[in-house]
């Protein structure tokens, strides 16, 4: 193992390293560190979150550009808001004793003219998203004609979210004879494809084995009836009174409906998604670093690549729709020589995507039960009693203690204490109690189970995959626009121009009123009641007669109405800045949290939520005032 020294780094730096408190360079650095320094290269580099990139690039540039030139050399391109600014802060630090160095982040939501100005101030290196970055470069507030580093940081997300043009576009107007570093977690073929394109012959470097999540992260999965899964979520906590962890949603609207819930319920949780000011998420980041909130709630978007240690488990409420993101999810535990757990919550349905996360992770998941309500008592009742073990006494109690003795004057230790633990124990037992067992029994079925109730209805839908839908997204969407919880749409059966859902009987005029004017991408949805079974075969047959297929006449009405055109450019670009993805294409690489209805019901200022308080952190059934 080498030090910093023997890696080539000048004294400036040496000096930043050691007030950081860095001893050792990480592998990734100690491989790639030597390479850029020492030679003309580009560079492709793959290593998991959390193992140092941004150091490893970080200090190369640092001591390859000319400080004392004000001209912009190097650019770093990274793929969300917060990532920049994290990016930005770390290239201060390390450049802390070199004089006259001027960072500047450049990212959107945040005046445009603010960052122009600090541009002009003579900013040797760039740190950007590139929605901002080519907005600036078109608007000649920034000169990128002398760049000669160019790094792509997270570039497998940054293609993930629909920024392979902005790249492009932005590396075109950089000098061809340039060096490109690009960091990845992950090499997808989007990733090695844009190697090639815009790469002279790269060397390249993996730590670790490509794709492969770090070894100090163990991956358990809980199989739930979908319609458990919030309570599954919960008993997850309960079992870990001292759980500090991000909880991972689908969409928006999933990441907030869980964090509200969760603190309604007494837990100290907080969201963080795009649709909150960049105000809320900061103070949201800000308190979970301080561990103020237990459990953030998060869409893969907002948490992305965010550097908090010590969380200790890792939550996946939902998967994603791309496996390549459990590696993304899974890295954000286990960091800095810490252990951690990554957990899967899944309903049959989804078992079999886990082989898929299994192969890329190279590691297998272990099937854990759900802890049924007594185990959760103990657990909690031998968490309390550690905590009044280790307790620091106060004496500020001294005073009242002649008052407090002759209140149990005769009452035994045994007693008192059966006593002061029932405060704490009661409540916790009476809540789960009559609690059931939350655990499927893993079968051969991937449908989805719910319990037959009899009292469901089930309709056909003139939407199918042809409308961009699979099961999954069309499930998303009508919660959506219905309003509805997280289970209250299931049997979703999707075929190519229609489809078929279940909801219980209770919502069935809901339903329907809601379908007797609605318009999708410009076209007419037609909900009806249908006696319908789902169908037991494929996913890709109709099962339906041939008087169903009603929606050719309805198609010639779809008029080409751009559901965009209400949203606006500007308004999608500056979603697209904050790292919200792209919302251009129907691409189905499109992350999840960017569905067409959103727009939809925000625009006709239906009764979303509006964004909420982030501020709680009350102490909760999991945790007590400390
Ligand atoms: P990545 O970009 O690979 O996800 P980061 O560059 O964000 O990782 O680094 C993860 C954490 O490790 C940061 O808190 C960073 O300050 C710290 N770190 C980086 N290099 C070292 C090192 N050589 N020694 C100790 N800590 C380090
Ligand atoms: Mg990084």
């Amino acid at each position: 193992m080498s030090t910093f020294q023997e890696l080539g780094l000048n004294e400036d730096l040496l000096k930043g390293i050691t007030d950081l408190g860095f001893e050792t360079p990480s592998e990734v650095q100690e491989k790639a560190i030597p390479i850029l320094l020492n030679e003309e290269k580009d560079l492709v580099a793959l290593a998991q979150t959390g193992t140092g990139k941004t150091a490893a690039f970080g200090f190369p540039m640092l001591q390859k550009i000319d400080i004392d030139s004000r001209t912009t050399q190097g650019l770093i391109l990274s793929p969300t808001r917060e990532l920049c600014l994290q990016i930005a802060n770390e290239m201060k630090a390390y450049g802390k004793y070199c004089k006259g160095l001027n960072v500047v982040a450049i990212y959107g939501g945040s005046s445009i003219t603010d960052q122009a100005r600090e541009v002009k101030r003579g900013a040797q290196v760039i740190v950007a998203t590139p929605g901002r970055m080519k907005d600036m470069i078109s608007r000649r507030l920034v000169d990128i004609t002398k760049i000669q580093y160019a790094v792509l940081d997270e570039a497998d997300e940054m293609l993930n979210m629909g920024f392979k043009e902005d790249i492009t576009d932005i590396l075109s107007g950089t000098p061809e004879d340039k060096n490109t570093w690009l960091f990845s977690a992950t090499m997808p073929k989007e990733v090695a494809t844009i190697a090639k394109k815009f790469m002279k012959s790269p060397q390249e470097i993996t730590v670790g084995h490509k794709n492969e999540s770090t070894d100090t992260v163990s991956h358990e999965y809980y199989l739930v009836n979908a319609r458990d899964r919030y309570q599954a979520l919960k008993r997850l906590a309960d079992a870990n009174p001292d759980i500090f962890s991000v909880i991972f949603c689908r969409t928006k609207r999933d990441t907030q409906k869980v964090a509200e819930q969760l603190i309604e319920d007494g837990y100290s949780a907080g969201a963080l998604h795009g649709d909150l000011s960049q105000n809320q998420r900061d103070i949201v980041m800000k308190q979970f670093r301080s561990q103020q909130i237990q459990m953030l709630v998060a869409t893969d978007v907002a948490a992305r690549g965010i550097d908090v240690d010590d969380i200790t488990h890792v939550i996946n409420y939902q998967l994603s729709d791309e496996i390549e993101t459990y590696t993304h999810r899974s890295g954000r535990t286990g960091r800095a020589g810490k252990t951690g757990v990554s957990m899967v919550i899944v309903s049959k349905s989804e078992v079999r995507r886990l082989k898929s996360i299994e192969r890329i992770i190279n590691k297998k998941f272990e099937l854990k039960e759900i802890p049924n309500g007594m185990e959760i008592c103990e657990v909690q009742l031998m968490s309390l009693a550690n905590k009044i073990h280790n307790t620091e006494i106060n004496h500020e109690i001294d005073k009242y203690l002649e008052d407090i003795n002759a209140l149990f004057e005769d009452t035994s230790k045994d007693e008192l204490i059966k006593k002061f633990f029932s405060v704490e124990f009661t409540r916790f037992f009476n809540y789960y109690q009559k609690s059931k067992n939350l655990n499927v029994v893993a079968g051969d079925t991937n449908r989805e189970s719910r319990e037959p109730s009899g009292n469901a209805a089930r309709y056909f839908i003139n939407v199918g995959e042809k409308d961009g839908f699979d099961w999954m997204k069309l499930k998303d969407f009508l919660k959506e626009v219905l309003d509805l919880g997280r289970d209250d749409v299931f049997k979703v059966d999707c075929k190519e121009t229609f489809s078929f859902f279940n909801t219980e009987k209770e919502h069935q005029e809901k339903v329907l009123a809601f379908f007797t004017d609605f318009k999708h991408e410009g076209r007419f949805v037609n909900v009806e009641i249908t006696e319908d079974k789902p169908s037991r075969g494929g996913r890709g047959r109709g099962n339906s007669g041939g008087g169903r297929r009603r929606d050719g006449g309805d198609r010639k009405r779809s008029g080409g109405a751009d559901r965009r055109s209400s949203g606006g450019g500007d308004r999608r670009s500056s979603r697209r800045s904050e790292g919200s993805g792209d919302n251009n294409r129907s691409d189905r690489r499109r992350g999840s949290e960017d569905r067409p209805t959103r727009s939809r019901r925000s625009e006709s200022g239906d009764k979303d939520k509006s964004a909420f308080k982030t501020t709680h952190s009350r102490s909760g059934r999991s945790r007590r005032k400390d």
